[in-house]
């Protein structure tokens, strides 16, 4: 019976990683499966995990109905039994019940992998439908560590080194948006997270001789 399962987790957690084994290890069964990805940090039509390994990939734009897609793929006489769907947070809504649908009609295993929630800790829309549609969704089980030493379960969004709760949802990592701006990602414990206590703030209060180092747990939540 074939399945939709969403694995989720924040970034760092090993989801790409584990997405390039999961196609290793059905290619590997004689399974035929395509891969898809969307705004990978290391560009258009590639899969790309931390630990370096990459592997070729469709890009997944808004416009791009997977029905359609698979069908096509078919009709040319190719075998599909899986696909592999990363940054699938960044996929439209519509795109995810076109996922489920070609499990229920056309009996394709679909591993989807992605971060449920944004730099502002709500969910991304396509990351919703997942859990709202999915047979299955498994947590990742590398954890993310925040500098603390704690499970990191939040990503932070930080600009300019310091760390920001409002802007677009979407923002592509180590980009310089046409300004002089630098926008990174940093994954956090929920307590640093709330007090807005990334390891550039952490470092800067722990040098200061206002602050000892315990009270980095004890520093308010800043108000909204
Ligand atoms: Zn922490």
């Amino acid at each position: 019976m074939a399945e939709l399962v969403f694995f989720s987790g924040t970034m760092d957690c090993g989801k790409s990683t584990l997405a390039l084994q999961m196609d290793h290890n059905h290619r590997a069964r004689g399974r035929s499966g395509i891969i898809y990805t969307k705004l990978d940090r290391a560009g258009t039509d590639v899969l790309s995990s931390r630990l370096g390994l990459s592997t070729p990939a469709h890009e997944v734009g808004d416009e791009l109905d997977f029905w359609d897609a698979v069908v096509e793929h078919a009709t040319q006489g190719l075998r599909i039994d899986y696909l592999i769907c990363d940054e699938v947070q960044f996929y439209t809504p519509a795109q995810v019940e076109q996922l489920a649908r070609l499990v229920d009609e056309m009996g394709i295993d679909v591993f989807a992998f992605g971060i449920t929630a944004d730099f502002r800790t709500q969910l991304f829309p396509g990351s919703r439908r997942m859990i709202e549609l999915a047979d299955k969704v498994q947590v990742l089980q590398v954890e993310a560590l925040c500098w603390c030493g704690r499970r990191a379960t939040h990503n932070a969004r930080v600009v300019d080194g310091a760390m920001v709760v409002e802007g677009e949802q979407v923002v592509v990592g180590d980009t310089k948006a046409g300004t002089e701006t630098l926008v990174e990602y940093e994954v956090l414990c929920r307590r640093h997270f709330m007090r807005r206590m990334n390891s550039a703030a952490a470092r800067a209060a722990a040098s200061s001789p206002d602050v000892l180092p315990f009270d980095l747990d004890l520093c308010p939540v800043p108000p909204c």
